[in-house]
């Protein structure tokens, strides 16, 4: 019995592959590598000892996924394919809505047709949209504000029908908040492709030098120092929350939203302050305007994957920062 990996060559995929090798399950990667590639899983298999069987190829491509079906005994499915750049799905919603939604219903069709119907799907905490309080519970009112955040919650949406029609289906949607660092190992890590657009590999990409300085975008939000807060998971806790996610599959859950986060806030400057202290590298930084879009203030309420799951994440913001330098000081040029 296998676990299909989609978009398994990308960055949550690779270190929640770690993950499952160490918990002993088979499992077949399916990635068209547009934002990836074949050498984040040459290095899963240094790390782990195991060959990664990965079928190169699209979630939109019906063909490959029935051969897929046909050939392999696929259990369940860790659904991370997608494209994720806020921006870029503002300026191409088409290709989003494209990749996510419809790649989505053509897997979910495909499944359902080979009576697999076990799926962990990658949301977001941008489902949430600006939301009035904080932390953030499940429960909160779902709205978004760009493309990208629409084609979650569509999926989501689409999920939570699916089940409605077909009480056997199981599904776990795992609103991620912000994922960061790396493996131990820094073999694995986080490598995009173009200029960052998230905070993390931007301070790292300051400290390795690629980049001068890091913008900071606004200090006159209502935070604690004008910055903007999040809830920064590492990615490794991150991936063993998928683990669990999977297991909890197997008790007949219906369709549930689970929040994995650590919750707790950290601002931009926090997270400046303790990535120069932890790996005593300087990150110049210059305050700009606010990036349109932005929110002041996002963290979870984490009770109810403690609780349903049994997952807690460990890594503290000491970790996250020194897996992250780790990483990157090891592989400047991230897979290249
Ligand atoms: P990533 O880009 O590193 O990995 C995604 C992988 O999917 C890549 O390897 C890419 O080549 C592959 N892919 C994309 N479209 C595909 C398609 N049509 N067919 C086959 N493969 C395809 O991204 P990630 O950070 O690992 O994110 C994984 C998932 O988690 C995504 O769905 C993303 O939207 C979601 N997510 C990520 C974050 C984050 O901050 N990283 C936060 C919340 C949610
Ligand atoms: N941010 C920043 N400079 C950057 C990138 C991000 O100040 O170059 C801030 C951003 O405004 C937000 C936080 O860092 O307050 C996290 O941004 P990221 O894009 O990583 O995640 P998201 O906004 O999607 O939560």
């Amino acid at each position: 019995m296998t676990v299909l990996v989609t978009g398994g060559a990308g960055y949550i995929g690779t270190h929640t592959l770690v993950e499952l090798i160490a918990a002993k399950k088979s499992v077949l990667v399916l990635d068209n590598y547009c934002n990836s590639s074949v050498k984040s899983l040459l290095k899963v298999t240094e790390i782990t000892g195991v060959k990664i069987p990965v079928i190169e190829g699209d979630i939109n491509d019906k063909e490959c996924l029935n051969n897929i079906f046909t050939q392999h005994d696929i259990e369940s499915v860790i659904h991370f394919a997608g494209l994720k750049a806020v921006g870029e799905s503002c300026e191409q919603p088409l290709k989003y809505y494209q990749n996510n939604v419809a790649g989505t219903l053509t897997l979910c069709e495909v499944m359902g047709k080979y009576n697999c119907k076990k799926i962990v799907f990658s949301s977001s905490a941008t489902v949430y949209g600006d939301p009035t309080t904080v932390p953030i519970t499940e429960s909160f009112p779902l709205s978004t504000t760009n493309p990208y955040g629409a084609s979650k919650l569509m999926v989501e949406n689409i999920l939570r029908d699916l089940y409605q029609s077909d009480n056997s289906w199981n599904i776990a949607i795992l609103r991620y908040f912000n994922p960061v660092g790396a493996h131990q190992s820094g073999l694995i890590g986080e490598d995009p492709n173009d200029i960052p657009n998230n905070l993390m590999p931007f301070i790292t990409q300051v400290a390795v030098g690629k980049r001068e300085f890091l913008s900071v975008f606004g200090d006159d939000y209502d935070t604690k120092d004008g910055s903007g807060v999040r809830d920064y998971i590492h990615v490794v806790d991150l991936a063993k929350g998928h683990l669990k996610a999977l297991g909890k599959l197997e008790k007949n859950i219906g369709c549930v939203e689970y929040n994995l986060g650590t919750g707790s806030g950290v601002s931009v400057l926090e997270m400046v302050s303790a990535f120069e202290s932890v790996n005593g590298q300087k990150v110049p930084y210059k305050i700009t305007d606010r990036r349109p879009g932005d929110i002041a203030c996002c963290f979870a309420q984490t009770d109810f994957a403690e609780n349903e799951l049994n997952w807690k994440a460990e890594k503290s913001l000491s970790d996250m920062m020194a897996d992250a330098w780790n990483w990157q000081k090891n592989n400047p040029n991230g897979y290249e």
